[in-house]
């Protein structure tokens, strides 16, 4: 565990969180600021890497992990008309705690649909 790192923290119930679904390595929790109706952070417990631009093929297990828990909380959620996985890397895509995890974002109106990923003119 890093001590300064705001999810080594809510992994280990020092700062309280709204927690939706765990496995035995993986914590899916809501986010503060949801981006999203349904917006839930995918984290390992343990402090593995910074963010994806560090995993490597050794990350397969719990990466495994990661994503069978995001499909469960996905389906206990109802975003079955449609999700995202997003994993900001680095300041200019807007990464803000360094610690693995993946934003499961869902809930839109099938009528209006998701907004569009942000292209090159901010949109
Ligand atoms: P990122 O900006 O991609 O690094 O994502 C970090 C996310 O963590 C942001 O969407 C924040 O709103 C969220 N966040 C920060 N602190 C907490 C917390 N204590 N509980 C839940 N979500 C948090
Ligand atoms: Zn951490």
């Amino acid at each position: 565990m890093s001590s300064d790192c705001i999810f080594c923290a809510v992994a280990v119930g020092r700062i309280p969180a709204d927690v939706v679904a765990e496995s035995s390595k993986v914590l899916a929790f809501r986010d503060i600021n949801p981006a999203a109706p349904t917006h839930v952070l995918i984290i390992p417990k343990r402090h593995i890497v910074d963010s994806v631009a560090d995993l490597t093929s050794d990350h397969a297990e719990i990466l495994g992990e990661m994503f069978e828990l995001a499909a469960d909380v996905a389906r206990v959620e109802d975003l079955d008309e449609g999700w995202r996985l997003v994993s900001n890397v680095g300041p200019a895509a807007g990464q803000t705690v360094h610690h693995l995890h993946f934003h499961l974002l869902g809930g839109w109106s099938t009528d209006t649909g998701a907004p569009r990923l942000p292209d090159e003119r901010g949109g």
